[in-house]
């Protein structure tokens, strides 16, 4: 069994992208190469992923904008903020950090961001580009579990990957970019029958359900690759994924650990993505177009 780390992963992408943002610099195209980030609201989990994608902005060399809104901001405020964005040649990217306040429609104020600054692929026109094949920004998470399955050259085309959980954020996108790569794949849910059953038929299971170590060695084919996108808490409050860690490795031949494994590689895809919307709209690649 081979642990996939993601920690590794993401770092060399990171010292890539770096000497890329570098030459780009060095080159004087285009306009300054920008991330901005607008949270509404204290959440403490949102501060800390916002911090983290700031840092990482630093980390590669690129601009970043933090538009700090309070809990009660009204829509028409936090629409004006998105607007000026779009309209801001300084800013490459935005990402609309989520949970929103209740009383903000998330899908409403999201397909506001120009599909050509939707670094987060959440806008109804970057999920388009993606359903039918063509260069798109895709959300970062399922982005990142694709870059890891690459970066470890596993063989995607023609095997059976099966994904459990079916989010607009993680399940979706990632069996669709699954489907890209020529996999067989199968969607799971929460109202699935014969779970188990399914999941170990998976050449690639995928797990994104939010439940602490759920899957365990009988879920699991011998020889399996096992991606874990949760991050949950066990019994003793200790960080785990949805995989039962412990008793699933001995099974597979490449599984991801919780935390280091996919973990790293959102935030990290998150910065792939705005270089790539740079490269677009300073004509240097037509991706996401
Ligand atoms: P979500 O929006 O709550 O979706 C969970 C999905 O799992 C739903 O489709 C649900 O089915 C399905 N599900 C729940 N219980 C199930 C069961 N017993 N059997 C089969 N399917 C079941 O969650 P999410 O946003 O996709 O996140 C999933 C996990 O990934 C969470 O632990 C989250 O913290 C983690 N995550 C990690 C990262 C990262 O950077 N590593 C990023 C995003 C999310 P229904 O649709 O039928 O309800």
């Amino acid at each position: 069994m081979q642990i996939i780390d993601g920690k590794l992963v993401a770092a060399k992408l990171r010292a890539e992208m770096r000497e890329e943002v570098a030459a780009l610099k060095a080159q004087g195209a285009g306009g300054k190469i920008g991330l901005a980030v607008i949270l509404v609201g204290d959440d403490p989990a949102s501060q800390v992923y916002v911090r983290n994608k700031i840092k990482a902005c630093e980390e590669v060399g690129i601009y970043s904008r933090l538009v700090d809104l309070p809990a009660d901001s009204t829509f028409e405020r936090v629409a004006g903020e998105i607007a000026a964005l779009n309209a801001d040649p300084d800013i490459t990217g935005m990402i609309l950090q989520l949970p929103l306040p209740r009383h903000l429609s998330e899908e409403k104020l999201v397909d506001l961001i120009a599909p050509e600054k939707d670094v987060d692929g959440c806008t109804y026109g970057q999920k388009g580009r993606l359903w039918t094949g063509r260069d798109s920004l895709v959300a970062c998470t399922p982005l990142g579990v694709i870059r890891l399955l690459e970066h470890y050259d596993l063989p995607l085309e023609g095997k059976h990957a099966v994904v459990v959980g079916r989010s607009n954020l993680v399940g979706k996108p990632l069996a669709q970019l699954l489907l890209n790569k020529n996999c067989t794949v199968t969607v799971c849910h929460s109202r699935t029958r014969d779970l188990a059953e399914i999941t170990r038929q998976a050449d690639v299971l995928c797990v994104a359900i939010g439940k602490a170590k759920f899957v365990t060695a009988d879920m699991v084919k011998q020889g399996a690759v096992v991606i874990d996108v949760g991050m949950d808490r066990d019994e003793n409050g200790k960080l785990c994924g949805d995989v039962d860690f412990a008793a699933v490795a001995d099974k597979c031949s490449y599984i991801t650990p919780v935390p280091g494994g996919v973990g790293p590689m959102t935030v990290t895809m998150l910065i792939s993505n705005t270089l790539d919307a740079y490269r677009v709209q300073n004509g240097i690649s037509n991706k996401g177009a």
